[in-house]
């Protein structure tokens, strides 16, 4: 145990996908190689619906289970103890497993759980729970059974050729694995919903890459400096990505100079889905991601988002759709972006805010208002202002 570290790692709904499992598989083992490959000499392997992560003692295995937490499709990873198939060899080993429980831990009580995956096993699981349990009871002097509230859990699950011997569950986030379900690209702002919105759509499987607007000189360099940051950390869930940068500026003053005010922020989120469907197409997105929630701000009342969602053909998904913030927020603390999104810089949506925004716009009204403006022009010079910045994980 101390020379090498084994982890048992268990794909949640991938295992129910079908006759696709064994792709759904192969596609979570290749993430967990992924986020692995900078640790030389780990090895990970698919075996009998789980997968199986060895390394040396030289590797932080603390860090490599949090990495492995961060791979969606991941529902849970065990640090297990590896043994031959064999009652007296699996005895040894479990007391072995528990004195160590107890000398990390101070454990005092502990309760068995045995499965026996290969029924050719001549022991049934009661009877290996029972023979072990006992086992540990003259080894472990210390050690009591509490079957109701044990202080440790002593798994003993028994395949073909190994035993696997652990003790904790770290849970991951479950999910599908990423680049089983196409690609999109979500409209990134530096606010609390939209990293959130990425990080869910991930979730299910799918690539992405994001467009934030900036109004640079009345954005700083410092507010997209932030939205990097939010990038990055969503990064460390989805691998690298592309942030498409887009100057919304003049967009902005030509609806402003030429638009009833209380239209302007519906005419700028207008322009932004339509930009945004173009950057999709580009880079073969087959959706467009944004963080809205139906009523949370004026621009977000059912009758707003029919019209903004009528700027675009794309799919527009809206995963935060039927949230409470405080679920937002709290999903953000989880992800870890929260700290980042709270910080107080400006965005291009608070510049040119109107003092009365239309909550219930009427799509005609706000095509005639943009019928006032030279629209394809504005957008095609918006689409030449990107910049692109490749975004890696934060360390
Ligand atoms: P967030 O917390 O994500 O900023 P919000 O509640 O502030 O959301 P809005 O500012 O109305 O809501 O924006 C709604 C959605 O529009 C955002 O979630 C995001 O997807 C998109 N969006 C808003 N501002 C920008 C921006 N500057 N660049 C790219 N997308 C944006
Ligand atoms: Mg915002």
């Amino acid at each position: 145990m101390k020379d090498q570290f084994t982890l048992i790692v268990r794909c949640g709904e991938v295992a129910l996908k079908g006759l696709n499992k064994p792709y759904f598989e192969r596609m979570l083992a290749d993430r967990i190689r992924k986020v692995t490959k900078a640790y030389e000499g780990i090895s990970v392997v698919r075996s009998e619906g789980l997968i199986f992560v060895r390394g040396g003692a030289h590797h932080d295995v603390e860090k490599v289970m949090a990495d492995i937490s961060k791979v969606f499709g991941v529902a849970s990873i065990s640090p297990a103890m590896e043994v031959e198939s064999d009652m007296e060899k699996i005895g040894e080993a479990a007391v072995e497993f528990m004195l160590d429980l107890i000398e990390r831990k101070g454990v005092k009580t502990f309760k068995v759980e045995a499965k026996r995956a290969d029924k050719s096993f001549p022991v049934k699981s009661p009877d290996i729970g029972r023979q072990i349990g006992a086992k540990v009871l003259i080894g472990c002097k210390v050690l009591k059974v509490d079957v109701h509230k044990p202080e440790a859990m002593l798994f003993i699950d028994v395949r073909k050729d190994r035993t696997y011997i652990f003790e904790q569950k770290l849970s991951g986030f479950g999910g599908l694995p990423l680049g089983t379900n196409g690609k999109g690209l979500v409209l990134l702002s530096g606010g609390i919903d939209s990293p959130v919105a990425a990080w869910m759509m991930a979730k299910r499987g799918m690539l992405i890459e994001a467009l934030h607007f900036h109004s640079y000189p009345y954005t700083s360099e410092r507010a997209q400096e932030k939205v990097e940051d939010l990038a990055r950390i969503v990064a460390g869930y989805t691998g690298n990505f592309n942030l498409h940068v887009i100057n919304l500026l003049p967009i902005q003053e030509a609806i402003v100079a030429n638009c009833p005010e209380e239209e302007t922020t519906l005419l700028v989120r207008r322009f932004m889905m339509k930009i945004a469907e173009r950057v999709a197409k580009d880079r073969s997105c087959m959706m467009l991601i944004t963080g809205e929630n139906l009523g949370q701000v004026a621009s977000q009342t059912a009758e707003a988002l029919v019209v903004t969602d009528q700027a675009v053909t794309m799919p527009v998904m809206r995963p935060l759709i039927a949230m409470d913030k405080v679920e937002i927020m709290d999903r953000a603390r989880d992800i870890g972006t929260y700290e980042t999104s709270i910080l107080p810089y400006e965005d291009c949506c608070t510049v040119f805010l109107p003092k009365h925004p239309k909550t219930k716009p009427k799509l005609e009204a706000i095509l005639a208002s943009e019928s006032l403006l030279d629209g394809e022009t504005l957008i095609e010079k918006a689409l030449e202002s990107r910049e692109v910045v490749r975004i890696q994980p934060t360390l």
